[in-house]
């Protein structure tokens, strides 16, 4: 049981922005800011860590595509594209999805602030990581 697999086959309505053979993207119901928009794969697939290649790519075109499609027609100054991936990250649906977030001004409904670990080595980081 997946609410937005339920969105995608119209048995929940929803406000569609774009749609096509493996992508949607719909209204968020809590719009944060005035378009507010979520675009997944109408595949199910938990998260960005399961999505296939293919998938990722289609869903990255749409992303891009209604980034600049939203921002113009909003006359927004800039957005955040958000994808929270798993529980700790603030995924409450568990079918992959990517926020758009319109920007209106500093003082919009949106605040992102970023902690920096100052005691990290960024050599170890980067051995870890790569
Ligand atoms: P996340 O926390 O990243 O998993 O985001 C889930 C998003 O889905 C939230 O921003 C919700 O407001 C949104 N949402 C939940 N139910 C619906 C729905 N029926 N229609 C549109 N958006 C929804
Ligand atoms: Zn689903």
């Amino acid at each position: 049981m997946c609410i937005f697999c339920d969105i995608i086959n119209k048995q929940i309505p929803s406000k569609v922005v774009y749609e096509d053979d493996d992508v949607i993207a719909i209204l968020d119901i809590a719009q944060v800011t005035l378009g507010h928009t979520l675009v997944m794969p109408k595949k199910h697939v938990e998260n960005i860590l399961e999505v296939d290649e293919d998938t990722m790519g289609k869903v990255s075109k749409v992303v891009h595509h209604l980034a600049k499609q939203i921002v113009t027609k909003t006359e927004a100054v800039g957005c955040n594209i958000l994808n929270n991936c798993g529980e700790v990250a603030g995924q409450t649906v568990n079918h992959l999805h990517f926020h758009i977030i319109p920007r209106y001004g500093e003082d919009d409904a949106i605040s992102l602030r970023f902690y920096p670990s100052e005691e990290l080595d960024l050599d170890e980081v980067l051995e870890k990581v790569k």
